[in-house]
């Protein structure tokens, strides 16, 4: 186990978004989260990642990764539109709670940022500013920088919206290639069902309350499933 979810229940004020969800993820899968907009997908990853209170149940993690150690991607970034960085510096903020008291990169977290680059392909334009970038380049970046958190565990969260399918096929790929060949485990937020289905091992659908949860041949295999695959 990777990831374990007891019971979590997140509310906004008096409104629930996120309804008693129970589940565990084990190192190495592919999980998509899939649903309707506002289903809470989004509160369901934040809720992962500590960044919203929950109401009630918790959150736990395997040995093998620390809570300060996630690699997010978070939805339609404002880090895009206020970051007067360079491709480099932006990857390299990613290693920023490895950092713990030092003020400073050391030589390792560079030459983790620079593996991570080149990985990425992305190496040829480190120098130059981040906003600049086209969307598909960007979110390498932003990806890079989600590995430099951590090689276990990246949270993403709809990372191909706004792409061409070009891209989006091509960042699909990338993701897959570091499932696969790094073992790193997903949770990715998608709204793409037809391509959740197609990568990931273990397909979480949600509307509040947990309404799937389970291996992808099962799930298109369900009522549920096929539905949410016809009207998508
Ligand atoms: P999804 O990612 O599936 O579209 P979200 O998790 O973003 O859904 O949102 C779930 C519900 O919680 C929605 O009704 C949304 O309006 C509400 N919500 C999300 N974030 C906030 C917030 N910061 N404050 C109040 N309500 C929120
Ligand atoms: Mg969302």
């Amino acid at each position: 186990m990777i990831v374990s979810c007891r019971d979590v229940t997140v509310a906004y004020d008096s409104k629930t978004a996120v309804d008693h969800v129970s589940f565990d993820i084990d190192q190495g899968q592919y999980v998509c989260i899939v649903g309707e907009n506002g289903s809470g997908k989004s509160t369901l990853l934040k809720s992962i990642l500590g960044l919203v209170p929950l109401k009630c149940g918790s959150v736990s993690f395997g040995p093998q990764v620390h809570r300060k150690r996630l690699g997010y991607l978070p939805q339609q970034t404002t880090i895009r539109k206020d970051f007067p960085a360079s491709v480099f510096e932006v990857v390299l903020s990613g290693c920023l709670n490895r950092c713990g008291a030092r003020p400073f990169y050391s030589k390792a977290d560079k030459t983790l940022a620079a593996q991570h680059m080149e990985r990425l392909g992305i190496s040829d334009f480190k120098k130059r500013s981040f906003i600049a970038l086209s969307g598909g380049q960007q979110q390498r970046v932003l990806l890079a920088r989600a590995l430099c958190a951590t090689d276990r565990l990246l949270l993403l969260d709809e990372p191909v919206t706004g792409l061409d399918p070009l891209v989006t096929e091509e960042l699909y790929r990338l993701i897959e290639q570091l499932n696969r060949e790094l073992g790193v485990t997903v949770i990715m937020v998608s709204h793409d069902i037809s391509q959740a289905v197609r990568y990931a091992d273990k397909i979480l659908h949600i509307n509040q309350s947990l309404l799937f949860w389970g291996d992808t041949a099962e799930y298109v295999n369900t009522e549920i499933g096929k539905r949410f695959l016809k009207c998508s």
